[in-house]
């Protein structure tokens, strides 16, 4: 053991010694020898002295020596390996590569949302991971909810944020599939069709018992199966299948399998009104369409016992079902039922206000999908229950834009300025401090606007810094101040201050989002408007493009005059 670990660490020391002309030290080499042998940390008291030794020998040694040493015992170690992107997902149990097939199954009933940025990544990349195939399923077996400008906008927003998928298909294209299953299934007495009333149907799961219904011969149920398909109306029979009801699990308590719905369906209008509920049809359409890993969220978790039954009573192929925990942001839910209401009332201006995680909300807000695909693999295929802050979405968000943001001047509740002995026409800027962003021209006649917080403590002798530009005195205060031109050397102990020319202001409004609730209360603050003048390069920038305003912040452009706050 001890040496092979001096081995170890002689490898180690050589490498290092070669990447610093001939020099290693102990304290580059301890960190790297716990690197690859995390074990060693709780003897490192016994490995120190080994390290500090071998240190010796190799800086004893000529690079030419070590250079031999290096490239005839360790030529392992010179074998540059490409990096590897740590997608934070673990390994899927039982996954074969090029035999993975997942699925991302929204049903078309609502906007996209930063929990199914989750879902469909986490299903792409593990895909990805084995070279194996995403299906988009959409789960369209509910036409009283269904619309088809929802599957448009799930479509959009996977675009958007690069999720690719190798098939796209409904599930009520499978209808007659379905069908026949739902037959066997009481061909084999399997499920039978109740008619006995909501309420009634609830207190026996309640109290275990089971109903009459439950009793009905084949002949019974063939008949009433078939008068779902007309006779009855909706509620009045539903296809429930035999659990047990005195299961602990309540979900194997005779569950519905399918219920009659009279709702046109998006794409299939009036063809049918018996329709499978959620359980019914994600078992048989995960089966036939080869997925072998599903994932859905935790809150499903009791209703696996009924997929897994289900396929077994069926003689279907069992995928493998896997549960991870929502992801939402505090104050900012994503559940249909809140949201819809909150658009509907009027309380935001749309499915794609700033203020909401829907894909459309963040998009606008300025975050990138990058940042989203970083922040779901930083979280990983979890089980608990921990909401994200959102500013950990943003700081993932930040280091992408950062530099490919355009730097801008803007300036708030402004104060006019006049530089009296001011001689300069136009000035040229960089658009970005490091990067190769261009440069703009700013036309100058010694008027300008300055933020009036910028002013609030000036006083007649002061000396400033007008960014870029030059420093002046003040001369006068007021709402109308005014100042001459000292010199153009830069100071680091006078205040800094940014300015628009006032030979061509830009008047924009800027929306700053806060929290949609706070303890579960709307909240009614949570759009600040802010008037503000930029420059007039600001009208030369594309709607879309994320803009560092100096000393305020990261704004998306919305328009020619809106420009939404994205982070700090
Ligand atoms: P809702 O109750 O709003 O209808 P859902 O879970 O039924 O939510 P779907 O549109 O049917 O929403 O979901 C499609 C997929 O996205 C499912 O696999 C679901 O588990 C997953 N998903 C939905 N919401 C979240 C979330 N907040 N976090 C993680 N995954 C989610
Ligand atoms: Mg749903």
């Amino acid at each position: 053991m001890d040496d092979e670990l001096k081995k170890m660490i002689r490898g180690i020391a050589l490498l290092n010694a070669s990447e610093h002309d001939g020099k290693t030290r102990n304290d580059s080499i301890i960190s790297k020898v716990i690197g690859t042998k995390p074990e060693l940390r709780s003897r490192i008291k016994d490995v120190i002295p080994l390290i500090s030794q071998i240190v010796i020998d190799v800086n004893k040694l000529s690079m030419e020596t070590q250079r031999k040493e290096l490239e005839n015992e360790y030529a392992e170690l010179l074998i540059v390996k490409p990096k590897q992107e740590r997608t934070g997902l673990p390994p899927l149990e039982g996954a074969e590569q090029g035999h993975v097939i997942t699925r991302f199954p929204p049903e078309p009933n609502g906007y996209p949302h930063i929990g199914h940025a989750k879902a469909s990544i986490i299903d792409e990349e593990y895909a990805k991971m084995y070279g194996g195939k995403l299906i988009l399923r959409f789960d369209d077996t509910n036409p009283e909810k269904e619309r088809l400008e929802y599957y448009a906008a799930i479509k959009v927003g996977l675009d958007w944020l690069g999720v690719k998928y190798d098939l796209i298909k409904n599930t009520s294209d499978d209808m007659e599939i379905i069908y026949k299953k739902a037959r066997e299934l009481i061909d084999a007495g399997y499920v039978y069709v109740c008619t006995c009333d909501k309420e009634t149907i609830s207190k026996n799961r309640r109290e275990m018992i089971p109903c009459k219904c439950r009793a009905g011969n084949l002949d019974q149920n063939n008949m009433r199966w078939n008068k779902m398909f007309d006779k009855f109306k909706p509620g009045e029979a539903i296809v429930r299948f035999r659990g047990d009801m005195s299961s602990e699990n309540t979900v194997m308590r005779d569950p519905t399998l399918l219920r009659i719905i009279d709702e046109s369906h998006p794409i299939h209008k009036n063809k049918y009104r018996v329709w499978p509920n959620y359980d019914f049809a994600v078992a048989i359409e995960d089966s036939i369409d080869g997925i072998t890993h599903a994932f859905r969220t935790k809150e499903y978790e009791l209703r696996t016992e009924l997929y897994y039954t289900l396929l077994d009573k069926l003689g279907m192929r069992k995928p493998k079902m896997l549960e991870f925990s929502r992801l939402e942001f505090e104050g900012m839910p994503v559940s249909k039922r809140v949201l819809k209401p909150l658009v509907e009332e009027g309380k935001v201006s749309g499915f794609d206000d700033p203020r909401l995680p829907t894909l459309e909300g963040l998009r606008r807000r300025g975050i990138v999908p990058e940042a989203i695909r970083k922040f779901v693999l930083s979280l990983g295929f979890t089980k608990s229950d921990t909401m994200p802050p959102f500013e950990t979405l943003e700081s993932f968000n930040r280091k992408i834009i950062d530099p490919v943001s355009i730097r801008l001047f803007i300036v708030f509740d402004p104060v006019k300025l006049t530089v009296i002995n001011n001689n300069l026409t136009e000035i040229e800027i960089s658009n970005h401090p490091q990067n190769d962003m261009g440069k703009r021209r700013i036309k100058i006649d010694g008027n300008f606007y300055i933020s009036g917080s910028d002013t609030r403590t000036l006083k007649i002798g002061d000396e400033v810094r007008l960014l870029e530009l030059y420093n002046i005195r003040i001369t006068k205060t007021g709402p109308e101040m005014e100042g001459e031109v000292t010199d153009t050397n830069y100071k680091p102990d006078i205040p800094k201050i940014q300015w628009v020319s006032r030979k061509n202001p830009v008047n924009i409004e800027v929306l700053i989002s806060d929290v949609l609730f706070i303890n579960d209360q709307f909240n009614e603050n949570s759009l600040e408007v802010k008037q503000a003048i930029t420059e007039q390069h600001y009208l030369e920038l594309n709607v879309g493009v994320e803009i560092q305003f100096v000393r305020f912040g990261y704004c998306r452009k919305d328009s020619a005059n809106q420009a939404i706050y994205t982070h700090k």
